[in-house]
């Protein structure tokens, strides 16, 4: 078609090769420009051409290295240049936001947790940009080249304007994040679901590196899943994640913000488990659970020394789960489920129960040979927003502006 060569069609492509090649460099280097050629599939002219851009622009090296099956002289091989660039990785969640200074290698620089109350007389978009404005203050003296902030969060997002319309814990209607952070910064912004980036970074950097097909279930403040699917993660570049934690359960159960009742996030999210176990501690007054104060934590380890009261609880968690995972399995087919929750303090407990749900619930051909495992990380930290950035650098999108410089 005459459109497709068209220079945006032109642009598009040089992205992709772009990030392509800075992958292969990234996973195999140090690589030999021939190497290169032959896993990108591009001819030696084309990489001599990307390879010589980022040179000049310091996003690759050269090193010399000794080429697997040659006795000769060592070979030049190329290698990323990242620690002169850094990013800013933000983590906004119930009570708190994280932010942490990272390199292109994703290596932390320093990171920090401070409050972030749910409730102030300031709006969180201006304590949100306070909070960054005063971190690059206190870190201006190790602060190398900046390339661009990533931030994630829970909540309805549109990920292309960078748009936050409503937030669970805080009181947000439409806020102006993305756009506000560019002006002020004239930074690339990158704004994703929490449970998104987790996905992703679990597919980049963590437990599911290398899986095609992966439903990663969260069960924390927030239920919900992040599906990746032929290796591209589902919905990428939409607002959505995979909202399991609104598909109902219990038709007479309690209501849920969303509107409807008996949500799945009604029953298993870390404040309704711990309400039920209050409700349910009177008639057990054996439990392990009276004499102590009440958490995820203390439930767990009560499970784990096998009070009934703690394993009835957390059994019904991951039946309730397990029947909407098993529903997922039949739909995706994935080899693994990675679960990503202080729950799997007791995973001994709760696993089986998922698994025992997969087993009877879904396709015997599907189900036979899923794993369910633990995340790699936890929920905590900045490694969801590492991961946006890394995507960013291997589709091209943010390394085409790195090299315009
Ligand atoms: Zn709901």
């Amino acid at each position: 078609m005459i459109a497709d060569s068209q220079p945006g069609h032109i642009d598009q492509i040089k992205q992709t090769n772009a990030g392509v090649v800075y992958r292969l460099i990234d996973q195999h280097g140090p690589i030999s420009r021939i190497e290169l050629s032959r896993l990108a599939q591009l001819a030696p002219a084309s990489i001599t051409k990307i390879v010589r851009e980022m040179l000049e622009a310091h996003l690759v090296q050269e090193t010399e290295f000794q080429d697997i099956g040659s006795r000769g002289r060592p070979a030049t091989g190329l290698i990323l240049d990242t620690v002169g660039w850094h990013y800013l990785s933000v983590r906004i969640s119930k009570g708190d936001i994280t932010l942490a200074l990272r390199d292109l290698s994703s290596a932390l620089v320093t990171e920090e947790q401070l409050p972030l109350p749910q409730e102030d007389s300031e709006p969180l978009l201006t304590r949100i940009i306070n909070h960054i404005d005063q971190f690059f203050i206190r870190h201006q003296h190790k602060l190398e080249r900046l390339t661009a902030i990533a931030i994630t969060l829970p909540g309805i997002i549109n990920t292309q304007t960078g748009i936050v319309h409503r937030m669970p814990f805080y009181p947000v209607v439409d806020m102006q994040l993305g756009p506000e952070l560019e002006k002020r910064t004239g930074l690339p912004i990158f704004i994703q679901h929490d449970i998104c980036a987790w996905t992703m970074a679990e597919s980049l950097f963590g437990a599911s590196r290398g899986a095609r097909d992966v439903i990663h279930v969260v069960i924390d403040h927030n239920v919900g899943a992040g599906v990746i699917t032929g290796g591209r993660l589902l919905h990428n570049g939409n607002s959505t994640l995979v909202e399991i934690g609104h598909t109902q359960v219990d038709p007479y159960g309690k209501q849920c913000y969303c509107g409807n009742h008996g949500c799945l996030e009604t029953v298993a999210s870390i404040s309704s488990i711990l309400t039920q176990a209050e409700q349910r501690m009177p008639s057990s007054p054996n439990s392990r659970l009276h004499h102590q104060p009440l958490s995820i934590d203390a439930l767990c380890d009560a499970a784990c020394q096998g009070d009934q009261l703690a394993t009835d609880i957390i059994i019904g968690v991951g039946n309730s789960v397990g029947r909407i995972v098993a529903v997922m399995v039949n739909l995706f087919n994935p080899q693994k489920i990675l679960i990503g929750s202080p729950l799997n303090r007791a995973s001994e407990i709760l696993y089986p129960a998922i698994a025992a749900c997969i087993r009877q619930q879904s396709l015997p051909a599907y189900s036979s040979q899923i794993a369910v495992e633990p995340t790699q990380f936890v929920n905590l930290g900045t490694m969801p927003g590492a991961a946006l950035v890394k995507d960013a650098l291997y589709n091209g999108s943010l390394l085409v502006k790195l090299l315009q410089g």
